[in-house]
Order: C-alpha cells, then structure tokens, then sequence
C-alpha cells in the first residue's frame, strides 16, 4: 500500500492521475495539496472517498511538514504555474511556485523522511516537461534523458531548475527520487487556456482562434491516461535518481491538430443534431466549417519550434508504451467537452 501526496492534484493532470490511482489503488490514501488556483478545481475530486483534499500552498513547508508526518511515504508533485504564454508576462509567479514551491517540498520530504525519520521506504516523484531541453531543428534526434538544457521560456527554465533541485537533493541528501519528463498531455479536465481545449470551446462557442506563426510548430501529444501510466510504472518499478522520458510518438505540427479538432467538432455536429441547439453559436450549427475561425497571429517569443521525445528508456526498462492512438484520443476528448459543458462553460456572472 501507498500513502500518497498529491500536489496539484485538482489541475488537469493531478486530477486524472489521482482518478487514475484510485481506481487502480482503490486501498491506498491519497491526500491531495492544491492552492486551486485558476487552473486548480476542487469538484474535479467529486466522489473519490479515499480522496483528502487539502487547500493550501505547496510554499508552505510547515504545512507540507504536517501533511508528510500522517505517515505520507510518496509524493507525486504535479503542482506548477504552467502556462506558458503567462510565463511571458508575468515570470515571478512562475519562479516562485516552480522553484521556490518544489523546494519547500523537498525541504519537507528531507526533514520528515531523512532527517527526523526512521529511513523507511519513501519516493518523491517529481513531472516535468520535454520543454526543458529546448528546441529541435527538423532532423535533430528526439530528446533523451541526457540531452543538454536549454529551456527557452519563464515556465521551462523555471521546470529546468525544479529538475534540478530533485536531482540535488537525491545525490547530496539521499532523498529516493524518480522524475519523468513528458510531451504535451491531452484530455479531459484540461483547463481552457492549453491549445486542444481552447480551439474546442472557440469551435463550439463560435469565437475566432489565434495560431502563433505559421501554425508548423511541432509538438508530440500523450495522451493524459497513458501519462499516468507512466507514472505509475516510474513510481512503483523505477529506479530511485532516475529520469525518464514520457511521450506519445504522436509528433504532429500545431496546424494539424488544429485541423482535426475542427473536424471532429463538424462531424459531430452531423452525427448528432441536437448538438445545434445546445451550441448555436457554433459554426458547425448552421452547417458551416469550423475551421473559418482560424486566424493567424505574430508568433509567441522564444516559441520552441519542435519537441520529439525518446521513450526508450521507459520502454526498456519498465514496459512503457503509448496506448492511446491520437486520433482516439481527441475525439474521445471532444466527446467529454461535449458532454461536460458546465465543466468549461464559466458560471454566469462570474
Ligand atoms: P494545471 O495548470 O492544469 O494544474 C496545476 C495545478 O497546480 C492546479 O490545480 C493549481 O491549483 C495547482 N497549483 C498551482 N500553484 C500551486 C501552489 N503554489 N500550491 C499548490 N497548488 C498549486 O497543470 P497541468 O497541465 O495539470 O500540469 C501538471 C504538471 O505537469 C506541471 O508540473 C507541468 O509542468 C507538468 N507537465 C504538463 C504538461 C501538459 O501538457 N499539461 C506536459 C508535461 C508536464
């Protein structure tokens, strides 16, 4: 059994990690750390009884001191500033929580597990981003876990240094470690400001959508239940110190994706025509295509222009492979914005 911490587990990924333990680990107790930020929803955690959620700031290393001593022996830290383009305007933020934030938890995890602990087992399994090791040229190879930093944005150089500090406090403290490095995620409870939910809500609501540059910029996609999986195997078969790289071998330029998305939503609309009258500011409610609303705008600065990740690592020594066909995967994510539109829709008034 596993007594787990989850910080940020109210976000996209935290909450589909912490539903995906559940369901696996139905035994283990699971306490989740979130502020609930924008981005952060507590009624994402509806209906998990083994689920304690705990509002707080990971900052706050006292807190963290009295959460780890209830006998806590795993943390999985997903808790991040994460978006990029706010990265941009307004860094502070993004050094404070991803930086200062991971080593108020290591701070912790070390007192109450090294420290003042009884050396029993424990793991603190820290998520990062591909986006730490910058960007490729067209026919560079995809990242491995030995590619050289070279963060380009706030948000990644600010993951690089929370890498960073993991990796410090295993050789220097003997704090048992694991991190994996992942693409971009997708799927359900994703907040509205990451590419997929963006373009989805804008298709279904009628509004424009901007595309950076030439739209070509090139990303590999997960889906967010194989992330977990591979979560999972790095938690309960890694190696303690190790980084392991997770992606989904489904690289595909910006435009692309886009494209499928407006797809999917016009083929929806045909295969369903109820969907016109709950959504009829929607383009595809009045027969026309989608993809109209694509409009192109300057490119973001330091815009990365391609991430391709080596899974080998994972793959040989823990099994790791994606199952989750991207194609499946978005439109099994569009099926869930559709049926979930008070989950995205903001209340009235507010
Ligand atoms: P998200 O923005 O959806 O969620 C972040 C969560 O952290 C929210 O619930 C928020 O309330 C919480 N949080 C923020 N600041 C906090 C603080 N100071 N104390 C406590 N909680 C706080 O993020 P996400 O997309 O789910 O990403 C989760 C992790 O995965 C991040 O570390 C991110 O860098 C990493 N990651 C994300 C992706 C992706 O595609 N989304 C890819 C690779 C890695």
């Amino acid at each position: 059994m596993v007594d787990l911490l989850v910080t940020g587990g109210a976000g996209f990924i935290g909450t589909n990690f912490v539903r995906y333990w559940a369901d696996r680990h139905p035994h283990d107790r699971i306490t989740v750390l979130d502020s609930l930020t924008y981005a952060g929803k507590a009624a994402n955690l509806d209906g998990l009884d083994q689920v304690r959620l705990v509002r707080g700031d990971i900052r706050d290393t006292r807190l963290v001191c009295e959460l780890l001593a209830t006998g806590i022996d795993t943390v999985v830290h997903f808790a991040a500033e994460t978006h990029v383009d706010r990265s941009i305007g307004d860094p502070d933020i993004f050094l404070d929580v991803n930086v200062q934030g991971t080593h108020s938890l290591l701070k912790a995890a070390r007192q109450t597990w090294i420290d003042d602990g009884d050396g029993r087992p424990h793991r603190f399994h820290h998520i990062s981003t591909d986006e730490v090791y910058g960007s490729l040229g067209p026919d560079d190879p995809p990242f491995t876990e030995t590619t050289p930093y070279a963060p380009n944005s706030p948000y990644s150089a600010s993951k690089a240094a929370s890498n960073h500090l993991v990796r410090a406090y295993h050789r220097t403290y003997g704090l048992q470690t694991s991190v994996t490095v992942c693409s971009n995620n997708y799927g359900p409870f994703q907040f509205a400001d990451k590419l997929i939910p963006l373009c989805l809500i804008n298709c279904l609501t009628g509004k424009p959508f901007g595309i950076y540059g030439d739209g070509m910029n090139v990303r590999d996609w997960l889906h967010v239940d194989d992330h977990c999986r591979g979560i999972e195997l790095a938690l309960l078969g890694g190696r303690s110190g190790e980084t392991y790289n997770l992606g989904g071998d489904a690289a595909l330029p910006n435009l692309a994706v886009i494209d499928l998305i407006c797809n999917g939503v016009d083929r929806a609309f045909r295969a369903d025509p109820s969907l016109a009258g709950r959504f009829p500011q929607a383009f595809a409610a009045r027969g026309q295509r989608s993809a109209t609303l694509k409009t192109y705008v300057a490119d973001r600065p330091g815009h990365d222009r391609r991430y391709a990740v080596d899974t080998g690592k994972i793959g040989a020594e823990l099994g790791f492979r994606p199952r989750c066909a991207f194609e499946d995967g978005l439109e099994r994510t569009i099926a869930w914005y559709l049926e979930n539109e008070s989950w995205w829709r903001p209340a009235p008034g507010s």
